[in-house]
């Protein structure tokens, strides 16, 4: 069974930043995740752990705390 067909050169981009998304890999070397992260509310599409770290959450705590509200 081919799950999501990992393939190393068909690595899946960051729609914030545009670099790679790096996989997840287990302590064996294993990929378990190669999908990044929801980009949303910052954009539509995946993004890197970085970026999910740096903007996204960030944002959603924005929306959530409304501190943007006027
Ligand atoms: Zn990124």
């Amino acid at each position: 069974m081919i799950i999501g067909g990992i393939m190393s050169d068909v690595l899946k981009m960051c729609v914030i930043c545009g670099k790679k998304i790096k996989p997840q890999k287990t302590d064996n070397g294993e990929t378990y995740w190669d999908d990044g992260h929801n980009a949303l509310p910052v954009k539509e599409g995946r993004c890197c752990d970085k970026c999910n770290q740096e903007k996204v959450i960030p944002a959603r705590l924005d929306i959530l705390f409304c501190d943007t509200c006027d």
